[in-house]
């Protein structure tokens, strides 16, 4: 099956005519598609649709506007079951996860066309009766770029938003999963989008992502990816493009003196594990009072062998493979240097061939513990499900630890001593601070960021009271004087 570029209106080849294909992580025999390879040509055209079609949805209004994301949101719900399938093939997860990522999506259609109807400004009183009011305005071209591992999520996140504010949006998903980028445009069509307002561009990173940072009249862009490519980003951008990056994580869960280890090891299974690892909130830290160490590497032991692998669409599978190719060779990697480092792998590793459930890029659930205090492994972000426990004192050398890292997103504590919770949450430098639950799931309705290398300031609008800050501008009008 081929597809096409989405650029106004129309549904076209790359300029160029290049395309690439995609497979299945599970299944490296199966071909989902082939994709059109865009570049700076389809982002120069997409600027000029998307730039001439915003301000007519602007001038539509709120109401018109949230209208048509209700209305996607209804039709998402009718497609769960074929578009979760689908996502599970492109991206690996279970059916579970893809059926839980997919049903979000209406949530999140749902939460930004109230945004839309809430958008608002303010009125400052001036000397003589006179007043200034702050008007919001859309921004106007806002570029989207996503990664794999919620393809339908993030993109949801920011696309939504956007159209809800009154912006036209060029969109370009991960080449890992393009087929999911397509199916999220169509759903927005047939809810009534009008047609030049979304430009879709397939291809890769280097390519058709390198050029949207280079080509001019791009007003915003929300980038979801890794550090490597949001530094890029940010340095290749002009100062008048606003830009929102969200980016790693390196994520741990803490267990305090007087955890009960059943609950931790059942919070740390999910939050290592689950999504095979591969959410920017996933655990891959586990910070143990020293006491607990010993039985706590044993339950998790237990649970990562208690996790079946396998194609995602399988009945009985716990989690699906990696999505790419590149994560596990970097999985085998890092496994190399745990060794080296004289780190102990209780459980789990790379299957051989002979041993996989199918050609695709399977890996087990990992636990590696007795790693040295400057391990990279608690350090790095690996992205997979590998989880390095370490031993701790107490709550301040925890915090310690937890905050050696690069990354500031999000950490965990299991404990019930209130006193060793606020101290934690107070002082660490990641921005998700959860209690007595994974480091993953966070809240349409709550701010999300992260600290250092995981976000820049405009990722702190994502979500809660500020979620359309990023995504409008105040203009500042005085009456009179
Ligand atoms: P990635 O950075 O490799 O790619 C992300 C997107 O950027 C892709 O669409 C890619 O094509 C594009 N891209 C690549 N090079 C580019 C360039 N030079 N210019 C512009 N765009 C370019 O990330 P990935 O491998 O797709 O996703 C995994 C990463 O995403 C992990 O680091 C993970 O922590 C992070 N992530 C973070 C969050 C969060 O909310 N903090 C959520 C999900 C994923």
């Amino acid at each position: 099956m081929s597809y096409l570029n989405f650029i106004g209106g129309e549904w076209i080849p790359a300029l160029s005519g290049d395309t690439f294909e995609n497979r299945n992580p599970a299944d490296r025999s199966d071909l989902i598609g082939l994709f059109p390879d865009g570049g700076a040509a389809d982002v120069a055209a997409a600027v000029d649709t998307v730039s001439a079609a915003w301000p007519d949805w602007a001038a539509r209004g709120p109401e018109a506007r949230a209208d048509v994301l209700y209305k996607a949101a209804d039709i998402i719900s009718e497609r769960i079951g074929p578009i979760a399938a689908e996502l599970t093939r492109e991206e690996g997860k279970t059916l579970t996860e893809a059926r839980n990522e997919t049903g979000r999506i209406a949530a999140n259609f749902r939460f930004y066309a109230g945004e839309a109807l809430r958008l608002r400004g303010e009125t400052y009183p001036m000397p003589e009766g006179q007043v200034a009011l702050s008007l919001r305005e859309p921004v106007g071209v806002v570029a989207v770029i996503t990664p794999w591992n919620f393809p339908l999520s993030m993109a949801a996140r920011k696309i939504a938003p956007a159209l809800a504010a009154g912006n036209g949006v060029i969109f370009k998903p991960s080449e890992m999963t393009p087929l999911m980028g397509q199916r999220l445009v169509e759903v927005l069509l047939d809810a009534g989008l009008p047609q030049g307002l979304l430009a879709l561009i397939q291809g890769r990173g280097p390519g058709v992502g390198k050029a949207i940072t280079a080509t001019p009249g791009i007003d915003a862009l929300t980038f979801t990816g890794s550090y490597a490519v949001g530094a890029q980003i940010a340095k290749a951008l002009t100062t008048d493009t606003r830009c929102q990056l969200e980016m790693g994580g390196k994520n741990a869960t803490i267990v305090l003196d007087d955890a009960d280890l059943d609950r931790a090891a059942a919070i740390i299974r999910r939050g290592a594990f689950g999504l095979t690892g591969q959410a920017c909130t996933g655990t891959s830290r586990v910070l143990v009072a020293r006491r607990h160490y010993a039985a706590l590497v044993d339950r998790l032991t237990a649970a990562a062998e208690g996790i079946a692998i396998g194609a995602g669409t399988r009945e009985g599978i716990d989690m699906g493979p990696l999505a790419t190719g590149a994560q596990l060779e970097k999985v085998k990697a890092y496994l190399g240097i745990a060794a080296q480092e004289g780190g102990r792998i209780t459980t789990g590793g790379v299957p051989d061939a002979s041993d996989a459930p199918g050609d695709g890029f399977f890996v087990r659930p990992t636990v590696v513990s007795d790693l040295p205090a400057d391990s990279r492994l608690l350090r790095d972000e690996i992205f997979a499900p590998v989880v390095a426990v370490r031993a701790v004192e107490d709550v301040d050398e925890a915090i310690a630890i937890a905050d050696d890292t690069e990354y500031g997103l999000a950490v965990s504590v299991v404990s019930n001593d209130l006193a060793a919770v606020l101290r934690l949450a107070g002082k660490t430098r990641h921005g998700v601070v959860k209690v007595n639950s994974p480091t993953t799931g966070v809240a349409l309705n709550a701010p999300f960021g992260g600290f250092k290398h995981s976000s820049n300031q405009s990722a702190k609008e994502q979500g809660g009271a500020n979620v359309m800050d990023f995504y409008s501008r105040i203009k500042s009008v005085y009456l009179g004087g």
